[in-house]
C-alpha cells in the first residue's frame, strides 16, 4: 500500500499502530522526540524531532505525508485546521511554491470538541449521549462552594484539556478538600462533574468509517488511583444484553463525530444498570491492547490505519468479535525504583498465554511502561493465570 500517514505523537500507542503499519506496507513518519517509543520500532522513515504542539513542526510533517493522524488528543488543532482546509505550502524544485492538501483523521473537528472534555460533554448531550452532569465553574473557593451545593458531595473537579491517567482529576469529597482542589488544578480551566456511584466501567473501541461504526466487545475496566490497571473481556458477570448496549451506546456517541478513525469510549455501568458515557478518545486506547492477541487479523492499530485510509472490510452485525473466548490485560506501571517491575517482567514470560509488550520507555512512578495480555479458553482459567501477576504488580507499588 503506497500511502504514508503522518503520526502526531510517537508514545506506546503509536509504537503499536507502527507495528500494525509494517505488515501492511504502509509507511509511518512520526512527529514526536527523538527515540520516543514509536520511532524506535520504525526505521523506514525520516521522522521529525519536535513537539505534536508546534504549528510549523505539525506543517513539516504533513510535506511528507498523503493523511495526518494522532495518537494523542492534546494536539494543536488551528494548525491541522489550517492544512486539511487550505493546505501546506510545498516548494517544488523549480521553486514554484503550491499549496497541498492533506487529510487529517479523524477530523479536526472531532479532535477539538473531544480535547476539551467539557466541550466533548456539551456536544455528546446536544447528541442524545447521556454523560456525568457536568458545569462549567469558577475557579474560586466561592465558586466551589456553589458546586458542592448544585451538584452535591463528593463531586469529581476535572481539568478541561491535556488530562490523562487521572492527571486532571481531584475528587472533592466535602467543602474543606476545596482550597487543595483549586491548588492541585491550578492554571487550568476547570468543570466539574456529579459523582458517578458506578457499580462497574466499562470501555468500548470503537471503528468509524466514512459511512458506518464497528463495535468491538465491551471489556471491563479496572481502575486504581483514576489509572487503568485492568481489563478483562468479556466483563465478569453482567448480561451479554447490558454489553450490548455498552456497544450501541458507544457506537451512537462516535457516529456523532466526524471523519474515520477508532475511538475508545469509557462507560460507567451504574447501579440501576443504566449506562452512561464518561469520556472518548479519539484514538488507539489502553483499554483495547487486548485487540492485538484477541482478535489477531483486526486489531484496534490496524483499524485505525484501515479507517483513516477508507478501505476497513465490512463486519457482521457491525461487530468486531473477538476471537479468544476469555483475555485479561495488566498494566505494567513504573515503580518505585527504575527495576521493581523486573519480577514482574520475567513471571510474564514464564507464563503460558501471555503476551508481554514493553514500550521502551523509562521507567518512573506510576507511569505505564508495558503492559501484559493473557489469553484462555474461560474467565476462570484466565483470573487463575493472571492473578500471580497482579499480586506482584501490587508488590512494586509505593
Ligand atoms: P484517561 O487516562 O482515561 O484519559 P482521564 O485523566 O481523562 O483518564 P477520566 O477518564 O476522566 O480521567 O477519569 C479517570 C477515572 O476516574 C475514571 O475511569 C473513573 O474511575 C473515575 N471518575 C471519573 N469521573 C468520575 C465521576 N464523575 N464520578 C466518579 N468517578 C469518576
Ligand atoms: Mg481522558
Ligand atoms: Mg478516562
Amino acid at each position: 500500500m503506497d500511502r504514508t500517514v503522518g503520526l502526531l505523537g510517537g508514545g506506546q500507542l503509536g509504537q503499536m499502530l507502527c507495528e500494525a503499519a509494517n505488515p501492511l506496507g504502509v509507511k509511518v513518519v512520526i512527529l514526536d522526540a527523538e527515540n520516543s517509543p514509536a520511532k524506535q520500532v520504525n526505521a523506514k522513515a525520516s521522522h521529525i524531532t519536535g513537539s505534536f504542539t508546534d504549528p510549523e513542526k505539525i506543517r513539516e510533517l504533513a510535506r511528507q505525508c498523503d493523511i495526518l493522524t494522532v495518537e494523542i488528543e492534546h494536539v494543536d488543532t488551528h494548525v491541522l485546521e489550517e492544512i486539511a482546509e487550505e493546505g501546506v505550502e510545498i516548494q517544488s524544485a523549480d521553486g514554484k511554491i503550491t499549496r497541498k492538501k492533506v487529510q487529517v483523521q479523524p477530523n479536526w473537528k472531532t479532535l477539538r470538541t473531544i480535547q476539551d472534555k467539557f466541550l466533548q460533554k456539551e456536544h455528546l448531550t446536544k447528541h442524545g449521549v447521556e454523560t456525568a452532569v457536568s458545569q462549567a465553574v469558577e475557579s474560586d473557593k466561592s465558586g466551589l462552594e456553589r458546586v458542592g451545593k448544585e451538584l452535591g458531595f463528593p463531586f469529581m473537579l476535572k481539568a478541561r484539556k491535556d488530562a490523562y491517567d487521572g492527571r486532571g482529576n481531584f475528587p472533592v469529597m466535602s467543602a474543606q478538600d476545596i482550597p487543595d482542589a483549586l491548588e492541585a488544578l491550578k492554571g487550568r480551566g476547570l468543570y466539574a462533574e456529579k459523582w458517578a456511584s458506578f457499580k462497574m466501567e466499562l470501555a468500548v473501541m470503537v471503528v468509524k468509517t466514512s459511512d458506518n461504526t464497528l463495535a468491538y466487545p465491551a471489556v471491563e475496566t479496572i481502575h486504581q488511583d483514576s489509572i487503568c490497571k485492568l481489563v478483562y473481556c468479556p466483563p465478569r458477570g453482567i448480561s451479554t444484553q447490558l454489553q450490548e448496549k455498552a456497544q450501541d451506546l458507544a457506537r451512537k456517541a462516535v457516529g456523532s463525530m466526524w471523519g474515520n478513525g477508532v475511538f475508545g469510549v469509557e462507560l460507567f455501568v451504574m447501579e440501576d444498570e443504566t449506562i452512561i458515557l464518561n469520556e472518548i478518545a479519539p484514538r488507539p486506547h489502553n483499554s483495547g491492547h487486548y485487540t492485538i492477541e484477541a482478535c489477531p487479523t483486526m486489531s484496534q492499530y490496524k483499524s485505525q490505519l484501515l479507517s483513516i485510509l477508507d478501505i476497513m472490510p465490512s463486519f457482521p452485525g457491525n461487530k468486531i468479535p473477538s476471537l479468544s473466548p476469555a483475555t485479561v490485560m495488566l498494566n505494567i506501571l513504573g515503580g518505585a525504583s527504575k527495576t521493581s517491575h523486573n519480577a514482574l517482567v520475567q513471571s510474564a514470560v514464564a507464563t503460558p498465554n501471555a503476551a508481554l509488550h514493553m514500550y521502551g520507555k523509562e521507567s518512573k512512578p506510576a507511569r505505564k511502561i508495558g503492559h501484559i495480555t493473557l489469553v484462555a479458553q474461560t474467565m476462570a482459567e484466565a483470573e487463575k493465570a493472571m492473578n500471580p501477576m497482579i499480586a506482584l504488580a501490587d508488590e512494586m507499588r509505593m
